[in-house]
């Protein structure tokens, strides 16, 4: 291979001190000076932005950097290295830029199909540190519209409610770890929400008779975060205006979020999304030793209390728990194992003391706007 040779300058990248350097093109780059000698793998080589003639090349695994101006030098150089304008893959412009194109392909989508098609494609494409920052917006909204009730956290039940998350969560396909957090309310729920959070209602634990059956109500929120419904719903929610917001980077979009939050908790998944999170509670709940069928018996025991309570915005008003949901997850379980479940009589026991009792139990009166009843997100 022919060589070709110019002047130009080595830049170590450590200090700001310009080498004058002797470039020798062949089918390596040969970089020659009074304190430099360096040999170039042309595969190395990336071209960074600059006027011509000047061409400024860097070393791809390095600070160094050689200049030079030299129209004829610059052409075959350019001809003889594939990769020469090549952007480093995985680099976070990249992956911004692929990520507003995508967002920007779905606001289309939306526009054309509607949002619920959108979603369901652009759920997946949210960045883990998006949906995480968009999870902490929503909690904060949800915990106001609960009327901001106080977060339980005693810190042997923690402990315990730790251990259960991590042995549900062991083994199968989560995006992220789940956050679980439990607040004191009257309405027996749970709610999954993006980025990996669990909200637990103090009343659910309550109704829980065993570790198992509250196993089955947290494995099945697993399940909603495991399909990003979550996200889905949000962007559902948010509509256009949220996906805009979200390639326009403004997630602080307070309006955006009021509707969001409320959404988040009135609407519920769908038909199809309750059945494959139950389906994902009973493998969790059962790989992790307890019986699967719980979750249907924890679910028919709340359903029947909320019928005797008709003034009450039923907890299954937005997805009704049918017969068949319950036939589905029994079938599922199959035998029930034997052995004490997934949580000891005193881990079951020191789970249910997570909300000390408070020291003077007062009827709280609702804030305005406040939502009392949460409708169920199971
Ligand atoms: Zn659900």
């Amino acid at each position: 291979m022919e060589a070709i040779t110019t002047a130009g300058t080595f830049f170590d990248g450590i200090s700001a001190r310009p080498q004058p350097v002797t470039l020798r093109l062949t089918f390596r780059l040969e970089i020659l000076g009074e304190d430099v000698s360096r040999d170039w793998s042309l595969l190395d080589l990336r071209a960074s932005e600059a006027a011509p003639p000047l061409m400024r090349i860097n070393h791809a695994q390095g600070p160094e950097s050689v200049e030079f101006a030299d129209a004829p030098f610059a052409q075959a150089l350019t001809a003889r290295c594939p990769d020469l304008n090549r952007t480093e893959g995985g680099g976070g412009l990249t992956r911004l830029v692929l990520w507003s194109i995508a967002a920007g392909v779905s606001v289309l989508l939306t526009a054309i199909y509607g949002v619920p098609a959108a979603s369901g494609l652009l759920a997946p494409l949210v960045p883990q540190a998006v949906e995480s920052q968009l999870g902490r917006s929503v909690d904060g909204q949800i915990v106001t519209l609960l009327g901001d009730p106080p977060l339980c956290n005693e810190a042997a039940a923690r402990a315990v409610l730790d251990r259960l998350t991590a042995r549900l969560a062991e083994g199968m396909t989560l995006p992220t770890t789940p956050q679980v957090s439990v607040r004191r309310h009257s309405v027996a729920n749970a709610l999954a929400l993006p980025g990996g959070r669990v909200i637990l209602l103090s009343d659910i634990i309550a109704k829980a008779r065993n570790g198992d059956e509250l196993a089955g109500i947290l494995a099945h929120e697993f399940g909603h975060v495991a399909a990003r419904d979550p996200m889905r719903s949000v962007i559902t929610a948010g509509g256009t205006s949220f996906l805009l917001s979200l390639v326009l980077g403004d997630l602080t979009g307070s309006t955006v979020l009021v509707t969001v939050g409320q959404a988040a908790i009135s609407a519920g998944y769908s038909r199809d999304a309750e059945r494959a999170a139950d389906a994902y509670a009973v493998a969790a709940v059962k790989r992790a030793g307890g019986d699967g069928a719980a979750l249907a018996a924890i679910l028919e025991r709340i359903t029947d209390a909320d019928d005797e309570k008709p003034d009450a915005v039923s907890f299954l008003r937005s997805h009704p728990f049918t017969a068949e949901r319950a036939a589905r997850i029994r079938s599922l379980a199959g035998e029930k194992p034997a052995g004490p479940g997934i949580l000891s009589e005193a881990e079951w026991a020191s789970l249910q003391g997570i909300c000390p009792k408070p020291a003077k139990p007062e009827k709280r009166k609702p804030a305005d706007g406040e939502t009392t009843t949460p409708t169920e997100k199971l």
